[in-house]
């Protein structure tokens, strides 16, 4: 498993300020989100992932603030607080194999590596997915599989998964993601609606069943391909 460098000291200050402002934000959306407090184990995770590794070299200093940054190609690595709650939401447990659509910099998928056995993520970029694999293996994170493509269709030979994550605005719930959910098995992404997205936890049904939440207004890039 990857582990802290000397240079990570000097963002010490940083991250405890950025860990107290990611449990107040989730304190303060709690009537929205109906989590009052987000998992202890992604929030860990959330302090151990070197962040700053995950920016391009004029983001670090702005690596540990509460906000999204861009990773190039037009894309974002996106608000700590954004992934403290997706990931909360997705509900992982150590066994659970997960999907991530939108691998961008990797980041997402390192903090998910650390709270479940297997995660397979997919990027359309394909400059990003190989930049991303690459960065993942330097740091130590071999439980993660980065493949180019376009993740709506969801990767059916590594399916079906106990929840799956997008990390780009999808124009609706693509088919496909829903169909490799396992019975029990969440799947939490942005999603159009009228007003711009919402954040939506969709959870396949032991009865085959869909139920479906929407949790929070959020802005993210569009899901794109197919
Ligand atoms: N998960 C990233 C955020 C990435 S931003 C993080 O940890 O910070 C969203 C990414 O989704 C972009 O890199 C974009 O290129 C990618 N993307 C957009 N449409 C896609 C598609 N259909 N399949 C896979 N990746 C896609």
């Amino acid at each position: 498993m990857a582990r802290s460098s000397s240079t990570d000291d000097c963002f010490d200050r940083d991250r405890r300020a950025l860990m107290e402002e990611i449990a107040a934000e989730a304190r303060y959306s709690a009537s929205y989100t109906g989590l009052g407090a987000f998992d202890p184990r992604v929030m860990a995770a959330m302090e151990t992932v070197p962040r700053h590794e995950f920016v391009p070299p004029g983001e670090r200093d702005c690596a540990w603030i509460n906000r999204p940054l861009s990773i190039g190609h037009g894309q974002t690595i996106s608000q700590p607080f954004i992934v403290a709650l997706m990931s909360t939401l997705l509900q992982p447990r150590p066994e659970d194999a997960v999907l991530e659509v939108g691998t961008g910099c990797g980041y997402q998928a390192a903090i998910l590596a650390g709270l479940v056995a297997r995660v397979y993520t997919i990027e359309l970029v394909a400059e990003l997915a190989a930049d991303a694999a690459a960065r993942l293996k330097r740091l130590g994170y071999d439980n993660v599989e980065v493949r180019a493509g376009d993740g709506a269709k969801g990767w059916p030979e590594h399916g079906p998964f106990d929840g799956i994550i997008v990390t780009a605005g999808a124009p609706e719930i693509p088919p496909a993601l829903v169909e490799q959910l396992k019975p029990g098995g969440r799947l939490v992404i942005p999603v159009n609606v009228a007003m711009g997205q919402e954040l939506v936890v969709v959870t396949r049904l032991e009865n085959g069943g869909i139920e479906s939440r929407p949790v929070l207004p959020v802005a993210f890039v569009p899901l794109r391909g197919g």
